[in-house]
């Protein structure tokens, strides 16, 4: 008998499974707008040209394959504080930012995690309800308390500002939360910026942390400096607060791991001391980051013309998004005989759509229409070609009544 035999077959992953499901089913309408990962209108995967390029030049300069340091590739880290702050912002100049290379976005909260549990002991983090799947579960293993903060409701399918300020306002003085930077995900519904001043307020009286996930930059409106704004009206208060960067979807480098903590620090004193503790989190969890990935994103973030090509080719990636955005809402709006309002589906932001259909409507999606997606009713519309449009919104439809 096995030394292992207590242990039991773990659920899987309720993103992640989706995809594996999808795989295995033959039918030829079949569409997974489950995982966020951008496909092309071919609904294939796409290596950006301006990747291809900084390749080329990596490899025509036959760089080694030493370790990194433990936080990173030095170019890398300052490019990437630049790109999230601005280069000329005051924490950067100031040098009040302690950044270190992380294992993509999840990496970089997880190692953010156990600063907080290392240094912040019963400090909780707030969170929002809903979120993306995997939080929950990088605080859970981080042994960090977390709880939840109102955030969509689900009456007008849209934010829940009151409960959210209600909620930031009973937690214990001095929490962190967790805010998403731009294109909330599932819900694809963001706060404007009046609210964003008024989040920072409630946020500064509490003294609170403001901790936030920046996955998407440039990736939901096109713009990298539009992206960033939340997190530079919080800077620009003076406040101290954490951001985790990932490259997953802005550069396409998904399996890279490429994505950055930053720690904005009251004095450049306080940030190294904060770096150099990351760096001893970060040793015996995995030594030093992987530098393929840190490459690209300085060759590109460092060379002017392939910055621009960089920034033209999210705009094209966003811009297909926002196009099936519409063609969706267009032919939902038009098949549909209820009279039911649409117009949710225009005003979310991102790569997901939250459609609002429940866990056995979602199941119905997948089961009766092949459309393979998450139980909480979130696609992913970079799954989604402008060909089936007319039939996801017919599943849609179906679903729903
Ligand atoms: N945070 C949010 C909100 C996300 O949606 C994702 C990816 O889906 C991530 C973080 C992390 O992704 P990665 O670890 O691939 O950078």
């Amino acid at each position: 008998v096995s030394r292992f035999n207590d242990i039991t077959m773990a659920p899987p992953d309720p993103i992640l499974g989706v995809s594996e499901a999808f795989k295995a089913d033959t039918h030829e309408m079949k569409l997974n707008l489950g995982v966020g990962a951008y496909r092309t209108e071919d609904l294939q995967p796409y290596v950006l040209n301006v990747v291809k390029k900084a390749e080329k030049l990596m490899l025509e300069r036959g760089e080694n394959k030493e370790y990194l340091p433990i936080e990173g590739l030095a170019a890398f880290n300052k490019a990437t504080a630049e790109l999230l702050f601005g280069a000329n912002n005051a924490v950067i100049l100031q040098q009040r930012v302690a950044t270190a290379q992380g294992l993509s976005g999840t990496g970089s909260l997880r190692l953010a995690a156990a600063l907080i549990e290392r240094y912040f002991p019963g400090s909780k983090v707030l969170i929002s309800s809903p979120t993306w799947g995997n939080h929950k579960n990088i605080f859970n293993d981080a042994r960090v308390p977390w709880s939840e903060y109102r955030y969509y409701d689900p009456k007008t399918v849209g934010l829940d500002f009151d409960g959210m300020i209600s909620d930031i306002k009973a937690a214990p003085d001095g929490s962190f939360v967790l805010l998403h930077g731009c294109a909330h995900n599932p819900t694809g519904i963001d706060p404007t910026p009046g609210q964003w001043e008024k989040i920072a307020d409630v946020i500064q009286e509490k003294k609170h942390i403001p901790f936030f996930d920046v996955a998407y930059q440039g990736f939901a409106s096109g713009s990298l400096d539009a992206d960033a704004s939340s997190v530079r009206l919080f800077a620009a208060r003076g406040m101290e607060l954490l951001i985790a960067q990932s490259y997953s979807k802005n550069l396409g480098l998904y399996a890279e791991r490429i994505g950055a903590i930053n720690v904005v620090c009251s004095s450049s004193d306080v940030a190294e001391r904060v770096k150099s503790q990351l760096k001893r989190l970060a040793r015996p969890m995995y030594s030093n980051p992987p530098v393929h990935g840190a490459r690209i994103v300085a060759n590109v973030v460092g060379n002017s013309d392939l910055f621009d090509e960089w920034k033209e080719e999210m705009q094209m990636m966003a811009g297909r998004i926002k196009n099936v955005r519409k063609k969706l809402y267009d032919s939902l709006s038009a098949k549909d005989s209820s009279g039911k309002d649409w117009s949710f589906v225009l005003k979310q932001i991102g790569m997901f759509s939250f459609t609002g259909l429940n866990k056995a409507q979602s199941e119905n999606m997948t089961n009766k229409w092949h459309v393979y997606m998450t139980k909480d009713g979130r696609i992913s519309l970079a799954g989604l070609s402008s060909a089936k449009c007319e039939y996801l919104a017919d599943a849609i439809i179906d679903s729903y009544h």
